[in-house]
């Protein structure tokens, strides 16, 4: 492959995108997966990416009775960033989300919260039109596009793409969206960063077991970050620093997720200690991301307008 670079910005000769298909998907998070494209730090790739069905529930007669469970939560990648190295950080920034034209969405039995009242499978296909899902005559709700999941290998072994963890996966946190910076502790040479599973709109939980499921198509810049180093995933939006934390229960996540962004602020604020416990528990917001999949995932959110100039 051959780049140019023009102004610090590479360019796949011929073409002004690096893009990868859905043709390149993986459903583990391992560093023993084949890079798909490798690209500098600082470059631009556009991703297409399948439902977390691997869009076999595209229609009403889609039965979910037979859908191919081996083809769940595939994500597009993975992507070989030239020069990352393990402890290294690599900054994904979200400059793009588009979404097909319809999303589907499931409930039942045995799925999420309320799977123990549901009796069946149920699956409803939900048309979008003038930025809204049309969920029903009466009920539309504006679209809020998310990514699902997303991440980097981990270390040893292999994490499958429907759970999360310090390497990112399945966080199904509605925050990642476009204008979000993303941060992952790099892993593995090369970082091996996939992505997929977006949203066209989801709750804080995710209670049901999934979201408006949707096929799309992702704009993100990826660039590796030097001599820092991070406890697990965070994310910077123009209002807010945020950590993401994955564990067994709710009530582990919620401890790690607290700490972390204690020790983020305590690194880097003007403040001590107990004053920060203090701020973050006066503006602090603790949130659920999602409580279904096999860890959950919560977020401890920190306005940025009350902590100054703070960085990475
Ligand atoms: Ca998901
Ligand atoms: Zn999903």
């Amino acid at each position: 492959m051959i780049y140019i670079t023009k102004n610090g910005i590479p360019i796949l000769k011929g073409d002004f995108t690096l893009k990868v298909s859905t043709d390149q998907i993986i459903y583990h998070f391992t560093s023993s997966n084949c890079p798909v494209l490798t690209v500098p730090s600082g470059s631009i790739v556009e991703f297409d990416t399948y439902d977390c069905f691997s869009n076999q529930l595209r229609t009403e007669k889609d039965k979910m009775e037979s859908l191919d469970w081996d083809r769940i939560n595939p994500a597009t990648g993975p992507i070989y960033i030239e020069g990352a190295e393990p402890g290294d950080i690599l900054k994904v920034t979200i400059n793009r989300i588009e979404i097909d034209s319809k999303g589907t969405i499931v409930s039942g039995e045995e799925l999420g919260i309320l799977g123990g009242i549901l009796k069946g499978a149920h699956t409803k296909i939900i048309p979008i039109q003038d930025g809204k899902a049309q969920f029903s005559d009466g009920i539309r709700i504006p679209i809020k596009p998310m990514i699902g999941v997303i991440g980097v290998a981990p270390k040893d072994g292999e994490i499958n793409t429907g759970t999360p963890g310090k390497h990112g996966g399945n966080m199904d946190n509605r925050m990642v969206a476009e204008g979000a910076t993303l941060y992952f502790h790099v892993e593995t040479p090369g970082a091996l960063f996939a992505l997929g599973d977006v949203h066209g709109v989801m709750g804080d939980g995710e209670i049901g077991v999934s979201g408006l499921e949707i096929p799309a198509k992702i704009t993100v810049t990826l660039e590796i970050v030097k001599g820092r180093s991070i406890q697990g995933p965070m994310l910077e939006n123009s209002e807010h620093w945020t950590v993401i934390e994955s564990a067994e229960t709710i009530e582990d996540a919620v401890q790690e997720a607290t700490e972390n962004m204690f020790r983020f602020l305590s690194g880097r604020m003007n403040l001590k200690d107990p004053e920060i416990a203090m701020l973050m528990s006066l503006v602090g917001q603790l949130e659920f991301c999602q409580v279904v999949d096999p860890l959950k995932t919560v977020r401890f959110t920190m306005p940025k307008k009350y902590l100054g100039e703070i960085s990475l």
